[in-house]
């Protein structure tokens, strides 16, 4: 049978699955012999069995029974001893820390007898009476549940009617009259009298902390810590010890370092004349650990040597709960503390520095999301007031700027010097100006994988898109939000892109030592050593990865900056990026062409200006490779707004005039080539396919750049990229292309252009045919958002504002699959293409250049299939170097 009960003494903080969190720590410190209050738990397993048959498990009374008369034989008293009660806690204690979602119940054992023996040994009889109130309204509640507002109110009443304020002023005559009512009450609502049995209390207690497992809140904290609904928790009873007997008593809350900035040296929390609970709710002001040792020169250098004792044992920032009853220090819980990303750092390579921790282990204490939390501008939370609207945290940051609606505005302004937050409905490729111009991105549209999030990402610029509570106003320059707030151009905006809020005027920034350092190498202005703490770290990271990491990049500005992040080369160049601002007017007559040689004419005005893109890109990163891709998305995409088009066209009609003979050229143009479904109409190799020329043009591009940085004494390593194919057919006809024309420009410029030629794996099917691809392909690199879109069918542009939030919600998935991949599914393609692709061509080189190359969760993945190399976008590049050296550990 199974045992469900185990005493401090025979836990261990190992056994974490079993007896909880706090269990095993409790017994962990048990064991190192630190002044626990003697006590059991009472297992998961038990909460498990209870909780499948909803009735309290066969066996399981009779074992707390025997743990509850050994904790008694210790205290020389018994459970409710009418004359001198041995009083206990029952506490909830899962595996995960699940703060203050479960029920716990204090003072178990009191009743009318035993309060007046606690009056007695106590000397403090209001104490005594406080404690029976407590109990009764926290087990009516909990255990009967008779709604807490009824014994609010009975306070309130007798309050009202004695006259005072504050709870403290209630006598302990006051107090025992309370008592009478809440029974009262008690009977009133279930019809049941209070348990004047101790026993019987303890019972009923433990099981209804069990079902508290299933409570609402407790419920809801799972769904979004992603935590499994079927773990249960242990129960935690132990003796009561009091913190509120007077001066020479009270209760704390301590860290073994300081959990903000990591700084070695006790910190902490001390209430005098108080219970844990009174701590933490913040009643009354705390004093600090200082004051304590002025207070209890004694329980102070105790507290000090246990905590030191716990760091070195746990070799981790502990925290800490302890209680002082009349002088004799208790230690109530401990467990690795919580901290924040700075701490992170500079706490592991502190214990490093210290010998506690090798460097592998202090490297596998940070991720690569703390990291990320560190490069950007933070705001200064403590002053900020209620946000004006949520949307998606898309790119993370803290930006503040007027308010514009239009990328040309944003621009004028920018040039002027103004800092400015452009807003947009959602973003084309018509607002990257803008973009650049602006602080950040505001868009009351799409998800995070929608235009604006995912080159605002690439800028490493603050966004926040899909906040659905904006009306914006575009026309009359202007958005509202849900309150009815309306803010006009120019007025300024804060927008946390790490959590998705906006605010309306400024609120300060903090600014990273971090991206200092990663910009300029040093770490001489950072007065916190974070930065040192990251360098040291992502160098451990950098000897042990065997991912190489590669950026995403498509100006030599990027390039270079991602060179400087510590990026192995560009793994993916997205070369229609280039056909934007004074481009434009060649792409589209480009697209206009009536007869050859017209589109031939517009195709050799674009070549030396691509040409020119690839050679600064070869160039700032000289030496290593460069995979550039040939253009991906629909040609339409270039071609101005139907509807806008249509607008000017009728408002020259009703003007009388005749419309602009383009615009009419153009309006037919748009409408031959609509498609209902441009993601998976004419796009990718498709388009090189049929359309003439286009391709032959950016061939000779990159062959040419490569020629000239040749010239130049550089050793250029552009890879030519082939977009969204499906079947070997279509690479290999491309590819035959694309060999014509390196030969032709080597043949030409009497200087060798070799560059490897591979294919974007973004189709099930190209995933699935893997090994007939390969032998067409020198390289593989996975499209993770097109592959994650057609693997779901889910609409990378519209789903994640449409109804992701319902889908996490409902526990579908953790997280939206267009940021950490879906390993079941796409993740299952991907091994399949990487297996079978490699057993068809044992050198292929397989990286991926879809988003998730930069998602922390996805890089251990990729790690584990075996790729070479992941590429992200500059600002992702540490994070992924971080996270390849913890995948490999
Ligand atoms: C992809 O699909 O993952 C990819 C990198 O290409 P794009 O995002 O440009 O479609
Ligand atoms: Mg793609």
């Amino acid at each position: 049978m199974a045992r469900y009960v185990y005493d401090f003494t025979q836990g261990r903080r190992d056994m974490a699955d079993l007896l909880g969190g706090k269990g095993a720590n409790l017994a962990e410190m048990t064991r190192l012999g630190l002044p626990v209050p003697p006590g059991f738990t009472v297992t998961t397993e038990a909460c498990r069995a209870y909780l499948s048959t909803g009735g309290e498990p066969a066996g399981l009374w009779r074992e707390i029974s025997a743990h509850l008369t050994a904790v008694e034989t210790t205290a020389g008293r018994l459970l409710g001893q009418p004359d001198d009660p041995l009083l206990l806690s029952v506490r909830s204690g899962a595996r995960f820390s699940m703060p203050g979602m479960m029920e716990t119940i204090l003072d178990i054992g009191l009743n009318d007898e035993s309060v007046l023996g606690l009056a007695k040994v106590s000397g403090n009889e209001r104490f005594a009476w406080d404690s029976y109130r407590r109990l009764v309204q926290m087990f009516a509640s909990i255990v009967m549940g008779v709604e807490s507002a009824h014994f609010e109110r009975a306070i309130g009443d007798l309050k009202a009617e004695r006259g005072v304020r504050d709870d403290v002023h209630l006598t302990a005559g006051d107090l025992a009259g309370l008592v009478g009512t809440f029974k009262e009450l008690v009977h009133r609502e279930t019809g049941e009298y209070f348990p004047q049995s101790p026993a019987e209390q303890l019972r009923r207690a433990v099981l209804a902390v069990f079902a508290s497992w299933n409570g609402e809140r407790a419920r809801l904290y799972r769904r979004r810590e992603h935590i499994a609904d079927d773990l249960g928790t242990a129960v935690n009873v132990q003796r009561m010890v009091f913190g509120n007997l007077g001066p020479d008593s009270g209760s704390g809350v301590a860290f073994t370092r300081d959990p903000a900035t990591g700084r070695p040296g006790l910190y902490g929390d001390y209430l005098p004349d108080a219970q844990g609970e009174d701590v933490v709710a913040g009643i009354r002001n705390t004093v600090t650990l200082t004051d304590l040792e002025h207070l209890d020169p004694g329980s102070h250098a105790r507290l000090r040597a246990h905590m030191e004792t716990l760091e070195r044992h746990y070799r981790d920032l502990c925290d800490i709960e302890f209680t002082i009853e009349r002088g004799t220090l208790w230690m109530l819980q401990t467990r690795v503390g919580k901290r924040t990303a700075e701490a992170a750092f500079a706490i592991a390579t502190g214990l490093a520095d210290e010998g506690l921790i090798t460097s592998d282990e202090a490297l596998a204490r940070v991720g690569g999301d703390q990291l990320a939390r560190l490069m950007f501008p933070r705001f200064d939370t403590s002053q900020t007031g209620d946000p004006l609207a949520r949307g998606l945290p898309a790119s993370p940051g803290a930006a503040v700027g007027a308010a514009v609606f239009d990328s040309a505005e944003a621009v004028r302004r920018a040039a002027a010097g103004e800092k400015v937050v452009l807003v947009r409905q959602e973003t084309t490729p018509d607002d990257l100006p803008g973009m650049i111009a602006a602080q950040a991105v505001l868009t009351s549209r799409g998800g995070k994988t929608s235009h604006a999030a995912v080159v605002a990402r690439g800028m490493g610029k603050v966004c926040v898109c899909g906040a659905e509570e904006l009306a914006v106003d575009i026309e009359q320059r202007r958005f509202t939000a849900s309150d009815g707030t309306v803010v006009e151009e120019g007025t300024v905006v804060s927008v946390d892109g790490s959590t998705g809020s906006v605010y309306a005027g400024p609120v300060p920034l903090t600014d990273s030592a971090v991206i200092r350092f990663l910009e300029n190498g040093s770490t001489d202005e950072d007065t916190t050593g974070v930065a040192d703490a990251v360098a040291r770290l992502l160098a451990r990271a950098d000897s042990v990865r065997r991912l190489e990491v590669r950026a995403n990049a498509d100006t030599p500005e990027d390039a270079a900056r991602a060179r400087r992040f510590g990026a192995q080369g560009v793994g993916l160049c997205r070369t229609e990026h280039m056909f934007l601002g004074e481009r434009r007017k060649l792409v589209e007559a480009m697209i206009l062409a009536c007869d050859e040689s017209e589109r031939e004419d517009t195709l050799a005005a674009l070549l030396p200006l691509q040409r020119a893109d690839f050679t600064g890109i070869l160039a700032a990163m000289d030496g290593l490779p460069v995979t550039i891709r040939l253009i991906d998305p629909p040609l339409h995409e270039f071609l101005p707004d139907r509807t806008d088009l249509a607008v000017r066209i009728a408002t020259a009609e009703a003007r009388g005039t005749l419309p602009d003979p383009r615009d009419t050229e153009l309006l037919a143009a748009v409408d031959r080539m609509h498609e209902e479904n441009p993601m998976l109409g004419l796009r990718g190799v498709r388009l090189g396919l049929v359309v003439p020329g286009l391709v032959a043009m950016q061939v000779r591009a990159i062959a040419e750049a490569v020629v000239e940085r040749t010239r130049a004494g550089g050793s250029p390593r552009a890879e030519i990229m082939v977009p969204l194919v499906g079947a070997v057919e279509e690479l290999r006809i491309e590819r035959e292309e694309v060999e014509r024309v390196l030969h032709d420009v080597s043949r030409k410029s009497g200087v060798t252009v070799h560059c490897p030629v591979g294919t974007m794996i973004e189709l099930p099917r190209a995933a699935l045919t893997a090994g007939r691809i390969a032998k067409e392909a020198e390289f593989f690199s996975f499209g993770t958002n097109d592959l994650t879109q057609t693997t779901w069918g889910f609409s990378r542009d519209d789903v994640e504002a449409a109804f992701f939030s319902a889908y996490l919600d409902k526990g579908i998935f953790s997280a939206s699959p267009f940021e950490t991949l879906d390993r079941d599914g796409v993740g299952r393609l991907v091994r399949i293409a990487v297996d079978e692709g490699r057993a068809a061509r044992p050198d292929l080189k397989i990286g991926v250049c879809g988003e998730h190359g930069g998602d922390p969760d996805s890089v251990h993945f990729f790690h584990a299939a075996g790729l070479d190399y992941v590429s992200c976008s500059p600002f992702r590049v540490p994070v992924a170097r971080l996270e390849a050296g913890r995948a490999a550990l």
